[in-house]
């Protein structure tokens, strides 16, 4: 047998090996802010996404940010604060004035990892086969990480934007209940994220499947939250002795009739956007369902069978309210004195001011008797117009980096921080900027990761869209 050197072998090795190009500016600063961030410890439980702030102000204060621009805060005694940072416009070509300030956004908590359940450290930057590993890869220090390098570069490169650049990472976002973040700000600190508009890497996630890339997706709207509860009461008594007054059934015919009901088909230029980018990945008939319920003359039967075939189409074409809970009775040998639903609804933008959807509920569930009433309200959060000021650059930087790749607009059925800021009068935009396989979204979960090349050239396509978004005078 031959003994082949080592070093022969390697030399051979080296032969094959790709030869990695050199990492752009952004790329690597991107990359040295992931392994940052994913190395502290920012969820809820035990971590503190001030320890996160704190970091990412020592980078922009080197960067040569002044420290008048750089903000930490947050509710006094939390350990959870948020950075805010500011390049200043000067207004554009020909003295023209500033534009006002665009705002990028992105979180930097996230939800609490077991590390026992994970095959690798959550809290360290682990590069593996092709993967970055770590809890917030997705969910969303990479948002983080690229927002704040491409920020960087703008001051490195010396670039003096027509508008102020304001760059938000932010606590409470994933913890629910605890509004130390967007909300607080905007209650608190408006002045220092006022902007025209809002750039939310937190949604929006460009997508790819098998390989290809199926979609650059534009997060304009999200569906609003809210919580009802159905009740029925009666006397009660011996369970030996029935009567017809039973809450327990009373509730259960109640929730058959929500049961069979649809809310109406309710279309928004966000949604029909959604609707014809999916018809071209769908069957003949369901295409042609899907071109006819956005056209001039919608068929309701076209609408049955979307809403038949999948729940995502159900939830794009119209509110939905669902139980999710439900308690009653309170002995085995009882007459029950009470039965309670919990009924959960996801309200189309347009349809979440007033009362339109407890009145709803009301007249189907048909019954004086069965008490409908408001357990969570709806934050009401308008759907954010599609402006060619943002669509357009957009699209260009989109089309130099990928050629084909179509924008799809899309209304969240989840939601995020920027249902606070539509809220406040601040337009927001999911545009994410990493290229996401959709059969492998690992948010909130065990293992989570992203492709890494993506998170490269994400980062570049990041700092590309930031000079689209606010060019230089
Ligand atoms: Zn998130």
């Amino acid at each position: 047998m031959r003994i082949i050197p080592l070093f022969a072998l390697l030399a051979a090795a080296a032969l094959h090996a790709q030869p990695a190009a050199p990492r752009t500016p952004a790329q690597q600063t991107a990359r040295e802010v992931l392994k940052e961030l994913i190395g502290i410890n920012t969820d809820h439980d035990s971590g503190s996404t001030t320890v996160a702030a704190q970091a990412v102000a020592r980078r922009l204060l080197a960067a040569g940010i002044p420290a008048a621009d750089v903000q930490i805060v947050g509710p006094a005694g939390s350990k959870n604060h948020n950075v805010i940072a500011r390049i200043h416009g000067t207004g554009g070509a020909g003295g023209a004035p500033a534009r006002k300030p665009i705002l990028l956004l992105a979180h930097l908590d996230v939800v609490t990892a077991r590390a026992a359940d994970w095959t690798i450290p959550p809290y360290t930057l682990t590069e593996k086969d092709g993967f970055l590993y770590g809890r917030g890869t997705s969910d969303v220090k990479q948002g983080a990480a690229i927002l704040l390098a491409a920020f960087i570069q703008m001051k490195r490169d010396g670039i003096a934007p027509d508008r102020d650049v304001i760059l938000a990472l932010t606590a409470g976002e994933e913890s629910g209940g605890d509004y130390v973040g967007v909300e607080w700000l905007l209650k608190n600190r408006r002045d220092l994220i006022d902007a025209e508009w809002c750039w939310n890497v937190d949604g929006g996630d460009p997508q790819l499947q098998r390989g290809k890339r199926i979609a650059r997706v534009i997060q304009a709207s999200e569906k609003v939250y809210a919580t009802y509860q159905l009740e029925a009461t009666a006397a009660g008594g011996h369970s030996s002795l029935p009567t017809r007054d039973n809450p327990v059934y009373r509730l259960a015919r109640a929730l058959g009739r929500l049961d069979a009901y649809d809310f109406p088909v309710h279309l928004s230029e966000v949604t029909r956007g959604a609707l014809s980018a999916a018809a071209r990945n769908e069957p003949a008939d369901v295409a042609a369902d899907l071109t006819n319920i956005i056209g001039p003359t919608p068929d309701a039967a076209a609408a049955r069978r979307l809403s038949a075939r999948s729940p995502f189409y159900n939830a794009q074409l119209r509110t939905t309210c669902v139980a999710t809970m439900l308690e009653g009775g309170h002995a085995e040998n009882a007459l029950p004195q009470r039965a309670r639903a919990t009924v959960n609804c996801r309200i189309l933008p347009e349809e979440a001011a007033g009362d339109f959807v407890l009145n709803t509920l009301t007249t189907v569930v048909a019954d004086p008797q069965v008490k409908v009433t408001v357990a969570y309200g709806a934050v009401p959060s308008p759907a954010s117009p599609l402006r060619p000021e943002i669509l357009r650059p957009l699209e260009a930087v989109t089309a130099t980096f990928w050629t084909g790749v179509p924008l799809v607009p899309q209304m969240e059925t989840g939601a995020t921080d920027g249902a606070y800021l539509r809220n406040g009068g601040i337009p927001t935009y999911g545009i994410a900027t990493v290229f996401m396989d959709v059969d492998d979204i690992r948010a909130h979960g065990r293992d989570e990761r992203i492709i890494a090349k993506e998170f490269d050239t994400g980062a570049d396509y990041a700092f590309a869209l930031l000079k689209a978004f606010a060019p230089k005078k």
